[in-house]
């Protein structure tokens, strides 16, 4: 299964990819890890990324379109995979669909998280995630365990400040790949606000009538 998860910040696009891997064993390609991975390692790509990255900017199509192709030619790739925050524009969605193309194959879902506006700040000052394994917690909708509490870490750009500008960008780079995509026939929509077992059991059910 080729498939493209989408939604606003915090809609819960890692939080449920993490949930659906042991449905679908397809590798879970997240632009955002990649990108935080380089700038932690300090690579070329990680320091150039760092500033639009902290400021809720994009980073440009050129470094994120180069990685994502890269990523998907390798061959734990070839049954399929998980992308989660690429493409994020309409250029992002264009490359993707070139090199698709080029390889014989094509996408099988698009699936839209839906949240609204007024649940993204809160979702996302309240995100914290645990250095070691990755795995995302919630202040207070999923509380890390006692044992973790002291250790789990909040991304650089998990300000109000940055978290607005990028909810900003969702709507006017992000939101125009939905009607590229509805064109093909693609796109599935879920309401991501609920609980998050009830929103995988949702996704679980869209899915298995594709
Ligand atoms: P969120 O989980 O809040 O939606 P991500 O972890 O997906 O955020 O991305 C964090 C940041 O990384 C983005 O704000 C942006 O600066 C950069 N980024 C991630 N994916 C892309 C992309 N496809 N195009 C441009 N920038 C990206
Ligand atoms: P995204 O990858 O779309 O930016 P995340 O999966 O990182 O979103 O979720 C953002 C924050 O919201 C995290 O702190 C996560 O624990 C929390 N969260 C995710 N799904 C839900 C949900 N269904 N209800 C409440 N909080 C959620």
């Amino acid at each position: 299964m080729r498939m493209i998860l989408v939604g606003p910040p915090g809609a819960g696009k890692g939080t449920q990819a993490a949930r659906l891997l042991s449905t679908y064993e397809i590798p879970h390609i997240s632009t955002g890890d990649m990108l935080r991975a380089a700038k932690k390692a300090g690579t070329e790509m990680g320091k150039k990324a760092a500033a639009f990255m902290d400021a809720g900017n994009l980073v440009p199509d050129e470094v994120v379109i180069g990685l994502v192709i890269d990523r998907i030619a390798e061959a734990d790739c070839e049954e399929g995979f998980m992308l989660d925050g690429f493409p994020r524009t309409r250029p992002q969605a264009e490359a993707l669909d070139t090199a698709l193309t080029a390889a014989g194959v094509s996408l099988d879902v698009v699936l839209l998280i839906e949240v609204p506006d007024e649940l993204i700040v809160e979702r996302i000052t309240g995100r914290r995630s645990d250095p070691a394994t990755g795995t995302i917690y919630h202040l207070k909708f999923n509380p890390p365990p006692a044992a973790l509490a002291s250790k789990v870490v909040q991304r650089a750009d998990d300000t109000e400040k940055a978290c607005v500008a990028r909810l900003k960008k969702y709507h006017s780079e992000t939101a125009p790949i939905v009607p590229f995509y509805e064109s093909k026939g693609l796109v599935r929509r879920v309401n991501g606000n609920a609980a998050p077992d009830v929103v995988t059991d949702r996704i679980k059910d869209v899915l298995s009538r594709n």
